[in-house]
């Protein structure tokens, strides 16, 4: 037989998994010896049978029947007892918190009767009839589905009646009256009586938790918190001990440190003759605990004494809700406090001083999102802002700046010393000089992975994408907010990229302690002292390496300072835009070998002194430089325009042959799937001089540095190989160039040939291709888009909301790893590329090597190293950490 219900001293901390979080904590300050009121918790297990069959398992109802007896034998008091009634509260606790999201009944066993009972017991009927309104209320809204508005009118009716607008104001009569009132709104509005049977108001109070789990909002917050939606939460049955019984009565929640800054030192708020749900609710102010000590100073000495034991207990910042009853203090919940970032690094760090933990404990205890969340620059929190759309929170940071149109603009303004955000419908990559221009990039239009998201990551841009209420006119100049408005080219907007907000006007914005620290400021800041005590103990206890995706020097050094160990991905395409489309351009409209040479010839010296940058900034350090991946016809004029200008000036009387020409070859290259078509190896093998050059261009860079007394190490990596042929075959030029290059410099370069796997063909022939590469770096980015068969430019933005909402994914796949799928083909191209080379250098360069969760995977994968953005990097140095821990990301 399944046993579904626990007693209190049943359990323990550890066993949140099947009392929740509250049940187990209940349970642990039990066996404490704390004074917790007696009671019950219904475990997950009970609520997840419910769930799946939609009734309560056979053995609940007994099971309960048993426990409060023995709870009834206890406290010497019968649930609903017309004399000497036992009540109890029935509240919620999954594993982990989900405040507000689901349900409690309190004064459970209060009827017509009983409450005449705890009238006569208490000597006080006013308190008695109270805790019945109470009851009806909550009953009413959280079990029978009663909009809360109509009690709480009927309640303000009540007040006003008697010219008041507090609660305590109203007396005995008042009290009797609103019963009546809250009774008759359960007839009306559910078509039921208040139940009676104490026994069905427990059951049914039960039940609503349960479904609770189910609810819209509790489902969203699950989603955006990542929590499973299978866990299913507990039921604690307690008995009621009462706060709201007169001022020698009341109810609080205390910190054992401030959960805001990590400050040393109880904090907390107390609320005198209130029941719990009061104190949250704010209908009347707080007093702090040292106003509480005022008022009840042997409460208030237990209440200390409870804290400082608790938190030795837990070695943790704990959170506490507590009730005063006639003087004697109760402990209702206590849980590891939820903190702020910063506080989570300052607590962890005095705590480790204090001697409560050592450093590796310290490390668990903060996180990769607590540090990037560090490293924003912010908005002031205490500023007035007027929104006027939300989008995707692409990449975080706080900017503020005019509003311009096009990449031009963004960079001629800001010459002349002026911020902007540049506003797209959504970007390609010919906006990048505008993007780098800019401090923040704003779209209509696009994903999480789209290009914008992708590049102002890279770039720690500040990015909000997807903005839909935002009609963006680019021709216009103009953007029209749905809901009314609009904005011009020069009015100054703020974008806040860590919750994808949007404000008109500017923002006061304040930059970050941490980032101004890894950038080698002196920065006199107890949190900067805390997030590098932190920092020095993950680096030495992680095993991968951590690199940079980087595509400049100033990024490569960036990403230097923030402790990468090298460059794991530079995409050298964003090396062919701006003023050197023109070569591309020649390259492809060439009538024949020697054009495409001469063009080639254009682009080699421009290409060697990018790498020769990147190479001396991450000098004794690997660098892998992958050469160029996307279609050609991303640096051709777009097909439409083209064809249009050319047809119009035919229409005029003639067209410039150049245009002529060109929109032959552009129309020649048009693909209806460019993720699909002439990209990445595939050019290589069409254009082969292409991958020549670059190939050159690195080797002769590095040649350069070498002479001038540098220890470059290259990598040359191939993107989007999928049989071992393709590599070969642009293996052998590379071999050969790099031949040429060192006997014509007369120096021994050490430098690797690998490749990407991000194709599934790539990865299940990974000990194929091993035998030609000397290192893989798995791009998750194309592997997830092929793997699915996603878009990645557009599925995020056209049915992904779906796709959440039925649950079908928890988050993006782009964003992180989707492990099964995606992970499988990781693992099984790592183990099948060690098998044939036991040493095999093996990393990943998508977006996935900056997040958390993923690094944590490839970490049980066996990487070498995870590569992600400069500004990830120090994130993913602390992840790479805790995952050998074992803490969960
Ligand atoms: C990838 O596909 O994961 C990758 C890193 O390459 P890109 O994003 O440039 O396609
Ligand atoms: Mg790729």
């Amino acid at each position: 037989m399944t046993v579904y219900v626990y007693d209190f001293a049943q359990g323990n901390k550890d066993q949140k998994d099947l009392l929740g979080g509250k049940g187990a904590n209940l349970a642990e300050m039990t066996n404490l010896g704390l004074p917790v009121p007696p009671g019950f918790t219904i475990s997950t297990d009970a609520c997840r049978a419910y769930l799946a069959a939609g009734t309560e398992p056979a053995e609940l109802a007994e099971q309960v029947t048993e426990r409060l007896s023995a709870l009834e034998e206890t406290m010497g008091r019968r649930l609903g007892d017309a004399a000497d009634p036992l009540l109890v509260s029935v509240r919620s606790g999954a594993k982990f918190s989900m405040p507000g999201m689901m349900e409690t009944v309190l004064n459970i066993g209060l009827n017509d009767e009983s409450v005449h009972g705890l009238a006569r017991l208490s000597g006080d009927e006013r308190f008695a009839l109270d805790s019945y309104r109470r009851l009806l209320s909550m009953f009413g809204s959280t079990v029978l589905h009663i909009d809360s508005e109509h009690f709480s009118r009927a309640l303000d009716a009540a007040k006003s009646a008697r010219g008041t607008t507090a609660d305590l104001d109203l007396d005995a009569d008042d009290l009797r009256a609103l019963v009546e009132t809250f009774k008759q709104i359960i007839r009306d509005q559910a078509g039921r009586e208040f139940p009676q049977d104490a026994r069905e108001q427990l059951d049914l109070a039960v039940r609503a938790v349960f479904n609770s789990w189910n609810t819209d909002r509790a489902r969203l917050y699950r989603r955006r918190e990542r929590i499973p939606e299978d866990l299913g939460t507990a039921v604690n049955v307690q008995t009621m001990v009462f706060g709201n019984f007169g001022m020698d009565s009341g109810s609080g929640v205390a910190f054992t440190r401030d959960p805001a800054s990590g400050n040393q030192g109880v904090y907390g708020d107390y609320l005198q003759n209130a029941q719990g749900e009061d104190v949250v609710a704010g209908i009347r102010n707080t007093v702090s605990l040292a106003d509480f000590e005022q008022l009840d100073k042997t409460s208030y000495d237990d209440l200390i004494a409870i804290m400082a034991q608790l938190e030795n207990h837990y070695r943790d910042m704990c959170d506490i809700e507590f009730t005063v009853e006639r003087g004697k203090l109760w402990m209702l919940q206590t849980r590891v406090g939820k903190r702020t970032p910063g506080a989570a690094f300052r607590i962890s760090r005095h705590m480790r001083d204090e001697g409560l933990i050592d450093a590796d404990e310290q490390l668990s205890r903060v996180t990769g999102p607590q540090l990037a969340s560090l490293m924003f620059p912010r908005f002031d929190a205490n500023a007035e802002k007027t929104l006027i759309a939300t989008g995707m929170n692409a990449s975080p940071g706080a900017a503020v700046g005019k509003v311009v149109f096009d990449s031009p603009t963004a960079v001629a303004w800001v010459e002349r010393g002026e911020d902007v955000i540049l506003v797209r419908k959504e970007t390609n990559p010919s906006d990048l000089a505008g993007m780098v221009a800019a401090q923040g990039i704003l779209t209509s239009r696009g994903g999480k992975t789209s290009h914008a998201a992708v590049v102002a990551r890279g770039m720690g841009r500040t990015c909000v994408c997807g903005a839909e209420a935002l009609d963006v006119d680019v021709e216009a100049k103009v953007v029209r907010v749905r809901g009314g408005g609009e904005l011009r080219e020069g009015d100054v907007i703020s974008i806040d990229g860590a919750t994808g907000e949007v404000f008109a006007g500017a923002v006061p914005v304040s930059p970050s302690d941490v980032v101004r620290y890894f950038e080698g400021e002196d920065v006199d800041a107890d949190v900067v002292r805390a997030v590098e005590e932190v920092m020095g103990h993950a680096d030495s206890r992680r095993r991968m390496k951590v690199r940079a995706n980087a595509d400049t020097a100033e990024d490569a050094a960036r990403a230097r300072r923030f402790g990468a160990e090298g460059i794991g991905l530079c995409r050298t395409e964003h090396m062919f835009l701006g003023d050197r489309r023109e070569l591309v351009e020649h390259l492809i409209v060439a009538e024949d070998a020697a054009g495409q040479e001469a063009a080639l010839d254009a682009l080699l010296p421009l290409q060697r002194a990018d790498f020769a940058g990147i190479l001396e900034a991450m000098d004794d350090l690997p660098v892998t430089i992958r050469l160029i991946d996307p279609p050609l016809h991303e640096f051709l004029p777009d097909y439409t325009e083209l064809s249009v200008k050319v047809a119009l000036a035919e229409a005029a009387g003639g067209a410039d042959e150049h245009d002529v020409r060109l929109l032959d070859h552009v129309r020649r290259l048009h693909e209806q799937n460019p993720m699909l078509g002439l990209r990445g190896v595939r050019l290589g093998i069409q254009i082969p001089g292409l991958f020549v050059m670059q190939a050159r261009a690195i080797l002769e860079a590095a040649a350069d540095r070498i002479e001038a007394g540098g220890t470059p190490l290259p990598e040359i990596m191939v993107p989007l190989v999928a049989s071992v042929r393709e590599l070969d075959v642009v293996k052998r030029d590379i071999l050969a160039v790099a031949e040429e290059v060192q006997a014509a410099r007369g120096v021994e370069i050490d430098v690797k040939v690998g490749t990407m796997i991000e194709l599934p063909r790539a990865a299940f022939l990974a000990d194929r291709i091993a035998a030609s590469a000397e290192f893989f770096s798995f791009g998750t980015n194309d592997l997830t888009q092929m793997a699915w068969g996603f878009s990645r430019d557009d599925v995020e933005s056209a049915f992904f909301s779906k796709y959440f909402e039925h649950g079908i994914f928890d988050v993006s796949p782009f964003e992180s790893l989707d492990q099964r799928g995606v992970g499988g083909m990781v693992e099984m191209g790592t183990q099948k590329g060690r098998a044939t080379k036991p040493d095999l250098k093996v990393g990943v360069c998508g977006e996935h090597g900056g997040d958390p969760v993923s690094i944590h995977f490839f970490e049980t994968v066996g990487l070498d190293y995870v590569s992600c953005s400069p500004f990830r990097v120090p994130v993913a140095r602390l992840e790479a950490a805790r995952a050998v821990l074992g803490t969960d990301a």
